[in-house]
C-alpha cells in the first residue's frame, strides 16, 4: 500500500477479548496447541458463509481513518479500549498536524496528548505514539516495517495491532481477533477457542485461502452490526440458514 494523504478507513480490531500468553510459534504446531474444539461447519458451509460475505461486500472497509501506514499504525494503537468513532474524532486533528514519525516527534508528547485527550488511556497512548515514532526513525528509516516481529517490538503494539497493519497496509492474509470476532467464532461455533490466539489459529485453519484477506473485516462488521453482543439480529442475518448457534432466534 503506497502512502497517500487521501483519507482511508479501516476497522480496527476493536477491543481485546483475551490472549494466550506463551502461545508462540506458527503453523501446524501452534494451531494444534491452541485449538480446543472443532468447528461446527463443513468445508462447504464455511465456503458458503464467506462467499455470501464476499458477494455482498467484495471490498470491505473499516471505520478507522488514516492517511498512510504510519497513521494506520497510530490509529490502531489508539483504538485499544476506545471506539473507532472516538478515535476518528481525535485523529482528524492529530493527523493533520502530524502524519509521519518525524512530524509526530516534532509535535511532542504533550502535543499528541492535547489531540487525543478524549480517548481512554490517552496519557499512556501519547507516550507510546512518541516512543514508536522514535523507534521507527531509529530502526526502520521512518517506515512502518513489513515484519511481524519488528511491529510487535514497537511500544504499544501487540499481536492484534500487528495483524491489522499487516493486513491493511501490506495485504497479508492475517486475521486480527477483536472482541467481535472472538464472540462470533465462539457463538456460532465457526472457530471455537478460549483465547484470542486460539481463535486466530482456528480461523486461519478453517477459512479458505481465497477469503482470508478480507475475513477480518467481514467478521468484525458482521459482529458490530448484525451478530451483536447483547442480542444478535438474526432476522437480518445473511447466514442465518447456515448458522448453528444456540443463540439464533428466527420467527417461527
Ligand atoms: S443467525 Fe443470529 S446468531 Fe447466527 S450468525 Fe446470524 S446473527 Fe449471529
Amino acid at each position: 500500500m503506497a502512502d497517500s494523504k487521501t483519507s482511508r478507513r479501516t476497522t480496527a480490531a476493536a477491543k481485546p477479548a483475551n490472549s494466550a500468553r506463551g502461545a508462540s510459534g506458527t503453523g501446524t504446531t501452534r494451531r494444534k496447541a491452541l485449538s480446543t474444539r472443532r468447528t461446527s461447519y463443513t468445508k462447504a458451509e464455511i465456503e458458503e458463509i464467506f462467499s455470501r460475505f464476499a458477494a455482498r461486500d467484495p471490498e470491505p472497509r473499516g471505520e478507522l481513518l488514516y492517511v498512510n501506514p504510519f497513521t494506520l499504525l497510530v490509529a490502531v494503537v489508539l483504538s485499544a479500549q476506545a471506539t473507532d468513532v472516538g478515535v476518528n474524532k481525535a485523529t482528524r486533528g492529530l493527523f493533520a498536524a502530524a502524519s509521519t514519525p518525524a512530524e509526530m516527534v516534532a509535535l511532542g508528547e504533550e502535543g499528541v496528548r492535547e489531540h487525543i485527550r478524549t480517548i481512554g488511556l490517552y496519557r499512556n497512548k501519547a507516550k507510546n505514539v512518541i516512543a514508536l515514532s522514535l523507534a521507527l526513525i531509529a530502526e526502520h528509516g521512518g517506515e512502518v516495517p513489513h515484519d511481524r516481529d519488528a511491529l510487535q517490538a514497537l511500544p504499544g503494539v501487540g499481536r492484534k495491532t500487528a495483524n491489522v497493519v499487516l493486513n491493511i497496509a501490506f495485504g497479508d492474509p492475517t486475521i486480527a481477533v477483536d472482541t467481535h470476532i472472538f464472540r462470533i467464532a465462539n457463538r456460532i461455533g465457526l472457530a471455537p477457542g478460549k483465547t484470542t490466539d486460539a481463535v486466530e489459529a482456528h480461523l486461519e485453519k478453517v477459512i479458505p485461502a481465497a477469503f482470508k484477506q478480507h475475513a477480518h473485516h467481514w467478521l468484525i462488521l458482521h459482529g458490530r452490526y448484525v451478530c451483536k453482543a447483547r442480542k444478535p439480529d438474526c432476522t437480518a442475518c445473511l447466514i442465518a440458514d447456515i448458522c448453528k448457534s444456540p443463540e439464533k432466534t428466527l420467527p417461527a
